[in-house]
């Protein structure tokens, strides 16, 4: 009685209901990509894009082909973590990703900008636009993995790239000076409504080494992420700490020569989706 012939808003259940639309994007004719992670903050700078890369880094080191979808349009670190200043070039069939030294393959706005400091002021829409062209313009060639750094937060274009490239699992990064519970909160809202998997929270900034007295010392605080993951059913993937040395590298490029174990209980998690 209450339809409105258009079953996406419409709440009648009715016999010739049809299902929610696929809004997923195709990926270009000579790509090939096996798992799609998706890596998530709360809000910018809290080490998303340092997990993306050493995540990455490590999924390379274990023989996997690797790829990087820079989806921060607006605050692209990937390049720069990776040492990438070239422009990235194109053919009729896409264009093609510019390859990391070790071997990852990595798009981002970064490569098609003229000058890499120009800032990009665009509106949600086109943002998310630029992120669907990511997926279906470039040439991913025999993916394992691609890891995808998205858009700090939880809100419009997040979800956009949520709806267009499939994400077989997503990370979320927090840092003990957040809101964390919120975040993880709202992170796991959105997961569901998106119908991805999380696979665990990854926690930056845990704690501070001391190399004179060798402690651990809790800089924000007591963690409380282990408390908060299991609120939510789900793990804890990494703790991270306050690490000077590997700042020092994602800033000079070097992010590949990384040689810590912290991420190495993620990317057991994360290859278990293809073994
Ligand atoms: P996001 O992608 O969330 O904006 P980034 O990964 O770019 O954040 O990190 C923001 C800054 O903090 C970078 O300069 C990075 O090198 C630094 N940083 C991130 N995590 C750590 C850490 N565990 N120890 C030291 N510096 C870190």
């Amino acid at each position: 009685m209450g339809c409105t012939h258009d079953c996406s808003s419409c709440g009648e259940s009715c016999s010739s209901r049809t299902e929610p639309q696929d809004l997923h994007e195709s990926l270009n004719k000579l790509s090939s990509v096996k798992k799609v992670i998706g890596v998530i903050s709360g809000k910018g700078g809290v080490g998303k894009s340092l997990v993306t890369s050493t995540l990455a880094v490590e999924m390379n080191r274990r023989g996997y082909k690797t790829a990087v979808l820079d989806a921060d349009i607006t605050g692209p670190s990937i390049p720069k973590a990776f040492n990438i200043h070239s422009r990235a070039m194109g053919n009729d069939d896409g264009i093609f990703p510019v390859t990391t030294e070790t071997g990852i393959d990595i798009m981002s706005i970064n490569l098609l900008l003229k000058n890499e400091t120009d800032p990009v002021i665009w509106r949600g829409s086109l943002i998310s636009g630029t992120v669907k062209q990511f997926w279906t313009d470039v040439i991913w060639e025999n993916e394992d993995f691609m890891f995808v750094d998205m858009p700090p937060g939880t809100g419009d274009v997040a979800l956009t790239v949520f709806q267009s490239i499939p994400v077989d699992g997503i990370v979320i990064v927090t840092s003990p000076q957040d809101l964390v519970s919120m975040i993880v909160a709202k992170a796991v809202k959105m997961a569901q409504m998106m119908n991805v998997p999380i696979l665990g929270i990854v926690e930056n900034m845990s704690y501070f080494m001391c190399t004179e007295c060798g402690k651990k010392h809790y800089i924000y605080g007591d963690s409380k992420i282990d408390e908060i993951a299991e609120e939510y059913d789900t793990k804890v993937l990494a703790k991270i700490p306050i690490d000077p040395e590997i700042a020092s590298l994602v800033d000079q490029g070097k992010v590949e020569m990384y040689n810590a174990d912290f991420m190495d209980s993620a990317a057991d998690e994360i290859e278990k989706l293809i073994k």
